[in-house]
């Protein structure tokens, strides 16, 4: 994402684009949002597909970001090379191997495993350090957290080394995003609340409280406690419509995020395909009509699902043009019958906006029958990403 880079643009056969502005005023939203908490941000799945490194970049020019969050050790190791000095939190499990390196790039782990607390003491103490923890607590979502029953042997390790310290405590919620009910949501928080008082008897007793990943942090003003922990929302995309429509009927603004990805190739081949042909593997498509056909040089390896499939339409020259058969690994078919003028070397928005038009992740999502999350977390890492 240098500027070697963003002057090859034009030989670039698919390439994504990253909007600063877009990120600016994300951030900017969160921020009012979260008042005078700390704010982290999720960088994790090679940053929701905008590429981890450049978002880690990006995110540098934040200064309102207080820690990026991260699913693995590996990925903060890569945030840590591309310069970032701010806090880091470690989401997602570390191995026994990884756990000098928890302590070595600064890492505040998430707890909720015995055996790699247990390492971590050991080692923090040998070293004479202290490691700031963060532990996750279960509410109902029955994933990573530590029950009531368990917590007793969490406090006896803390109370073993020195070198840990219970900084904070967690949860995550299970049913906030796909509901416009929150019942579910008030009934984890209840339970969030007498977890921490059972920390607190055992003296395991956490300076900060946080839960509030996007959809929380927007709908919910009690979950946010001293940190929040957006993801989806800073790369510009509500977490759900039943999140942005509660927003709207609790009076909220339609002004709060724009997306920050952009994908887009390039028209390689053109060709005429006679009325009655097949097109692509299976033969699911059959003209009616002699067509101007597109070949582009994008297919489900790069993250354009195969679901997909004579759903979705590219914008080209500000137009719809469709996808005709199936995805290919490697190549998209569309047609481009009603764009006038098409040349080879024209450009192609797969993600984006294209004049008037544009076709979002949700809108991809939507046709793929999954969220937008996995449409922009399948992005290949391999395509060049592009600060503009
Ligand atoms: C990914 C993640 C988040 C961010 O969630 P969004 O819905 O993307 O805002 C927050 N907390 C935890 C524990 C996560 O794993």
């Amino acid at each position: 994402m240098n500027t070697r880079e963003a002057k090859n643009r034009h030989n670039l056969l698919n390439w994504i684009e990253l909007n600063r502005s877009a990120l600016n005023k994300n951030i900017g939203s969160l921020a009012k949002l979260a008042g005078d908490r700390m704010l982290a941000v999720s960088v994790k799945a090679n940053g929701y597909g905008h590429g981890l490194a450049e978002m880690v970049t990006l995110l540098k020019d934040e200064n309102r970001v207080d820690y990026i969050t991260m699913h693995s050790v590996s990925e903060a190791e890569l945030a840590r090379k591309s310069g970032w000095d701010r806090k880091i939190m470690l989401l997602g499990p570390f191995s026994t191997d990884e756990t000098a390196a928890v302590i070595e790039l600064d890492l505040e782990p998430m707890i909720f495993e015995l055996g790699s607390l247990e390492q971590l003491g050991r080692l923090a103490s040998q070293k004479n350090v202290v490691v700031k923890t963060h532990l996750k607590l279960e509410t109902g979502t029955n994933r990573q957290g530590i029950t009531e029953k368990e917590l007793s042997k969490f406090a006896a390790v803390y109370q073993k080394y020195n070198g840990l310290l219970p900084y904070g405590a967690a949860m995550h919620f299970a049913n906030i995003e796909d509901t416009t009910n929150h019942e579910y949501a008030q009934e984890q928080l209840d339970r969030f609340g007498e977890l921490v008082i059972c920390m607190k008897e055992l003296g395991i007793d956490p300076e900060i409280k946080h839960t509030a990943s996007s959809a929380a942090l927007i709908l919910f003003d009690k979950t946010r406690f001293d940190l929040v922990r957006p993801g989806l929302s800073a790369y510009g995309y509500w977490p759900s419509k039943e999140t942005y429509l509660s927003y709207q009927l609790a009076g909220g603004g339609n002004d709060l995020f724009e997306p920050v990805l952009s994908w887009k190739t390039r028209v390689t081949q053109l060709k005429q395909v006679e009325k009655d042909s097949f097109i692509g593997y299976g033969c699911s498509y059959r003209t009616t009509a002699t067509i101007k056909l597109a070949v582009l040089p994008i297919g489900y390896y790069d993250g354009y699902g195969r679901s997909l499939s004579n759903l979705a339409y590219v914008l080209i020259e500000g137009k719809r043009a469709p996808v005709r058969g199936r995805i290919c690994m490697n190549l998209t078919m569309v047609d481009v019958t009603d764009v006038e003028g098409v040349k080879v070397g024209d450009e192609v928005t797969l993600i984006g906006q294209d004049g008037s038009e544009a076709v979002w992740a949700d809108q991809l999502a939507e046709w793929g029958q999954t969220i937008n999350y996995e449409v922009l977390a399948r992005l290949s890492a391999s395509i060049d990403r592009l600060a503009i």
